[in-house]
């Protein structure tokens, strides 16, 4: 009931992650962005691609999905939501439903907003949480089809989740949401701290994931929208949270 995992970047800046079983030996990539990555990354931990877990319908995360099925014969498990607009779905999924990877299992969680059909994969036995284009470190995603409120409220769902989860997201964007984030979050002493931290990484070409939720809680401003601080630091003391939310994401389209 233990997992490997190997993160590794696609493209210019999305994540590719292999999550690997070590009792059976069975190893599921977390969306397909790009096929000669992951093949690279299967190469380098000699394992073999079984199943291939999608978080949502874009091409960046998709893109690879075909060739790796036609090349390994992997199960492809998507949302039924989105079932129809991503390729080669086997297996569809739902909110409350769970999918297993050999002996570890992940929970479904419905997170829409960056897209209507996004799902986030959480595994609590291994303490894992894969977010993609939903909830970024000290970010989250853009609502491309989504509304602000449906977003605070997948949000709220992962911000439910445990401290000790280890947060895994879709792109490597941690160094310009830090920037941001220090703007609407001035008075954050974690959030400075740890952005100093993000500038130093980046600046080693390391990469800032994965991270603990728990920090997330305390760091990230999206998953603060109902911190006083952070509605008092937009103008928006006393709004609701999902005013101060909506607030915070289009303050960051236009950073
Ligand atoms: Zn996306």
């Amino acid at each position: 009931m233990s997992a490997l995992i190997e993160l590794f970047l696609c493209r210019t800046d999305n994540f590719g992650v292999l999550v690997h079983d070590t009792d059976t030996g069975r190893t599921a990539a977390i969306d397909a962005p790009e096929v000669e990555a992951i093949e690279a990354a299967l190469t380098r931990r000699g394992w073999r691609l079984t199943d291939i877990l999608v978080t949502h319908h874009h091409e960046d995360h998709v893109a690879g999905i075909e060739s790796l099925k036609a090349s390994y014969g992997c199960r492809v498990v998507a949302a039924k939501a989105d079932a129809h607009r991503i390729p080669a779905v086997d297996e569809t999924v739902e909110e409350g439903g769970s999918v297993s990877v050999g002996t570890l299992t992940a929970g479904i969680i419905d997170t829409p907003g960056h897209t209507v059909g996004h799902i986030s994969y959480h595994f609590p036995e291994q303490k894992l949480l894969f977010a993609a284009d939903t909830l970024f470190s000290l970010g989250c995603g853009r609502l491309f089809e989504g509304t602000p409120a449906q977003m605070w409220t997948s949000l709220l769902k992962l911000r439910a989740l445990p401290d000790d989860t280890a947060l895994y997201c879709g792109h490597e964007y941690t160094l310009s949401n830090a920037r941001f984030a220090v703007t609407v979050d001035p008075t954050n002493e974690d959030l400075a701290k740890r952005a100093k931290e993000v500038e130093a990484q980046r600046a080693e070409h390391e990469f800032t994931l994965p991270v603990l939720l728990g920090a997330e809680k305390r760091e990230n401003p999206f998953l603060r929208a109902d911190a006083p601080a952070v509605a008092k630091a937009v103008g928006l003391e006393g709004a609701d949270a999902a005013t101060v939310f909506a607030e915070l994401r289009e303050r960051k389209n236009n950073f």
